[in-house]
């Protein structure tokens, strides 16, 4: 699948997010980063475009439209500002979907419509300062009496965290033997803390926070002993956007550097006019439609029901790479001035290395396509 194969549904979407992106996004995403300032406001206006909740049911309040949409609005909207794309991805991908798919009636009916509309916010906790790769090593847990259930524990770099009304989460269930089970819990509930933004290396524009919870009152999210299960299968579809996410930084530095190279002179030319620079650019632009032809590819599978777990991985271990690799080529490109503040080429680069780590690392994805290759000998060691 290519941009050139997209209905007319999705090529409008994709229209509406570029031009969001270069309007309302791009113009602030450098003072969004300097000053790291999240950017609310700007959410809410994805959200009064229909795009909090392109891919939820237009029942629960969402666009109703395909996961292809999804993806090609993430790339657009993170080639206009990764930080957003990171708030966007885990609001919807990873904080909200998982209720669409294993919520009750009532929790659907209740908690979805407001964050498909971008009037809440969602977030994912998983990860914990013990576990992060080894998901299933958490140390958080559920304690249960009727039907009141408790959740202890802290949940680390929780991205939206600071702003996020739902939030859901992972801990160990009494209920299943101790196996992890999935809840969710609401803002401001009893026994919730924030423990503070984490300083990042980019991104400044997302938000990422430790989230404690002391004996807080959390609702079940689907059956007992299904954390893991619904914490894999989110993270199936969420790579997916990852590998969008990271194809639009890697288009944004390439947009960068071209336009560069037809106006910066040495030698008494443009530097578009030396091989060295077309090579790489022609190299950039190439690999970048590689990465955007693999995300596609690993979300129509999931919009037709197929087997994606192997494509998405291998979709956001290229995707990531050609983002930490180019956006370092596209600094060379604009020699010194590349590494200044001047030009965004060095907020790409930054932006572009935690694709390579969050919604499972690159070494955690090539982990998945060698047990699809290889079954139980790749789990030998
Ligand atoms: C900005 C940011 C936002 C985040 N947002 C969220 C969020 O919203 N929700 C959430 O739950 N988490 C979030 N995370 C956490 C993120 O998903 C984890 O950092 C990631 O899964 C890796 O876990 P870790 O950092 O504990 O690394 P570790 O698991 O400790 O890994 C360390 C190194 O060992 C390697 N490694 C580990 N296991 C294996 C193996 N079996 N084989 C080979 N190599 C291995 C890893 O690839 C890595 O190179 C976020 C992190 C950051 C930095």
């Amino acid at each position: 699948m290519s941009l050139h194969t997209l209905t007319d549904e999705q090529r409008e979407i994709h229209e509406l997010a570029k031009r969001f992106a270069d309007e309302q996004v791009a113009p602030h995403a450098a003072g969004w980063d300097r000053d790291h300032r999240f950017p609310r406001e700007t959410l809410t206006a994805l959200g009064e475009l229909g795009l909090m909740g392109i891919c939820v049911p237009t029942e629960l309040g969402g666009s109703g439209s395909d996961f292809v949409s999804y993806t090609l609005v993430l790339e657009q909207i993170s080639r206009g500002d990764a930080g957003l794309g990171t708030a966007l991805a885990v609001h919807t991908g990873a904080g909200t979907m998982p209720i669409v798919n294993h919520g009750s009636d009532a929790q659907r009916e209740q908690l979805v419509p407001p964050l498909a509309q971008g009037h809440e916010l969602a977030s994912f906790a998983l990860t914990e300062a013990g576990s992060g790769s080894d998901a299933g090593a958490m140390l958080s847990r559920v304690e249960c009496d009727g039907d009141e259930i408790r959740l202890t524990g802290t949940k680390q770099w929780v991205t939206n965290g600071s702003h996020a009304h739902t939030f859901t989460v992972f801990a160990k269930d009494p209920e299943a033997e101790m196996r992890p089970s999935a809840f969710v819990a609401r803002r401001g509930a009893e026994g919730m803390q924030l423990l503070g933004e984490a300083e990042k290396l980019g991104q400044h524009s997302s938000s990422t926070v430790d989230v404690g919870f002391d004996s807080t009152p959390v609702e079940r999210l689907g059956e007992p002993g299904s954390g893991m299960a619904i914490a894999l299968s989110t993270l199936d579809g969420g790579r997916i956007g990852i590998a969008a996410q990271a194809t639009g930084i890697a288009q944004a530095a390439l947009d960068l550097a071209v336009g560069y190279a037809g106006e910066r002179r040495a030698f008494g030319r443009e530097i578009g006019g030396f091989g060295a620079i077309q090579q790489k650019l022609a190299e950039m632009q190439t690999e970048i439609e590689a990465a955007r032809a693999l995300t596609l590819r690993a979300a129509q599978l999931k919009d037709a029901g197929l087997p994606h777990t192997v494509e998405g991985a291998q979709a956001k271990l290229f995707a990531s790479r050609v983002a930490r690799h180019w956006t370092g080529e596209a600094i060379q490109v604009l020699g010194g001035y590349g590494y200044t503040k001047d030009f965004p080429a060095e907020r790409y680069f930054r932006d572009a290395k935690i694709t390579e780590i969050y919604e499972g690392t690159s070494e955690i994805q090539r982990l998945v396509i060698a047990r699809a290759l290889l079954g139980e000998i790749a789990r030998g060691d």
